[in-house]
């Protein structure tokens, strides 16, 4: 028995060996002296390497992919310039102005292939680095499936933020019946200034973004505007939650769904939307639901409305039909469903339908 165990260890053994990266190493001489990569977020991951071997090293490769929810999952691969030589040493930079950012505290796995001129190659291990925002020194505070970093302010800062948090899971989960269902991540940025500092191309007009793949929230939330910064909470961690809930490769949500369930998650409608509302319905000029499908308009105006309306359908659906129902269409669109399927399937009537419903309660509910 044991002998046996012996032999198939050996030929195990032989078996990884003659495969074996280091093995390789040692026949050709070829040695990676040093690998690492350094972050300088948001505009930079730089990635350094140095080899040595007795021909000259003629071929370094970088291969990298970041974690994040896809179907496809994508591995880039830079062939990095150089001189060929018996000793190299090696750097490439991955400039986030040329690709677009990555959230904070996203992983990044990377490996390196180097080639010298007799054949010899190397492969390193897969190494992780986390890009984090070490601009600041962060603390964190964690309950249930949220974490939130801050870095100023003290303890009872964060824990008024995580109580807005908890709120808002609870309000989306009794009215829809939608959870998270994998952790997430707030950053809460000490300002809108700290906060577009962390952005690539930073918008004046945001305070907030949510990194929906990566399960990640940022905030500019100071002590003097945290009334805006609960609902930005609310309203983000919505997006956040229908998300993860309903992401699939055929299919988004409709807008007026997205943003009408982040609307309601937030609480009750404020008097500025509200007033849009009215003079829409007595002006006759509420928007389609239909239209409300597509990405809103840019213009300040319409989108407001835009948002008005989408959180009115959405409070007309779940005050008049129920949670359960809610959730059998978010479950619906979960399955790649076609937006007027999907109401159909779980309402009974499409998107023409529900503008008909909607227009008569909306329409009585003001006026
Ligand atoms: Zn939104």
């Amino acid at each position: 028995m044991s002998k046996k165990v012996g032999i198939l260890i050996s030929i195990l053994c032989l078996a990884l060996g003659l495969f074996s990266p280091s093995l390789v190493q040692a026949q050709a001489g070829l040695t990676i002296t040093s690998s690492s990569a350094r972050a300088e977020f948001p505009l930079k991951l730089i990635f350094s390497l140095s080899a040595k071997s007795a021909a000259n090293v003629v071929d370094v490769r970088l291969h990298y992919k970041v974690e994040h929810d896809s179907y496809a999952q994508v591995t880039s691969e830079v062939f990095v310039e150089f001189q060929p030589s018996t000793d190299v040493n090696v750097s490439w930079t991955w400039d986030m102005r040329q690709t677009g950012g990555l959230p904070p505290g996203s992983t990044v796995e990377y490996w390196w292939t180097v080639k010298d001129a007799r054949g010899g190659q190397v492969e390193t291990a897969p190494t992780r680095i986390q890009f984090d925002d070490n601009r600041y020194s962060w603390q964190s505070l964690t309950e249930g499936m949220v974490t939130v970093y801050w870095y100023e302010g003290k303890q009872a800062f964060a824990q008024e933020i995580m109580s807005a948090v908890q709120q808002a899971l609870a309000r989306l989960s009794q009215d829809t019946g939608a959870q998270l269902e994998k952790p997430a991540r707030l950053y809460i940025y000490a300002s809108t200034r700290d906060y577009q500092g962390a952005l690539i191309f930073p918008q004046e007009w945001t305070g907030a973004v949510t990194y929906a793949g990566y399960d990640t929230i940022a905030f500019g939330i100071s002590t003097s505007n945290l009334n805006w910064g609960k609902r930005a909470i609310a309203h983000e961690l919505s997006h956040l939650v229908t998300h993860q809930m309903v992401f699939n490769p055929y299919n988004d949500l409709p807008t007026w769904l997205g943003e009408g369930l982040a609307m309601y998650t937030e609480g009750p409608l404020e008097a500025s939307y509200a007033s849009y509302l009215k003079r829409a319905i007595s002006t006759n000029s509420l928007i389609s639901v239909r239209s409300l499908a597509s990405p809103f308009s840019a213009l300040s105006e319409l989108a407001t409305q835009s948002y008005a309306e989408s959180f009115s359908i959405v409070e007309f659906l779940i005050s008049q039909y129920g949670q359960n129902k809610m959730l059998a269409l978010l479950n619906t669109f979960r399955q790649g469903s076609g937006w007027d399927a999907a109401l159909v399937k779980v309402y009974g009537f499409d998107m023409d339908g529900l503008d008909k419903l909607w227009r008569e309660y909306v329409a009585k509910k003001y006026q």
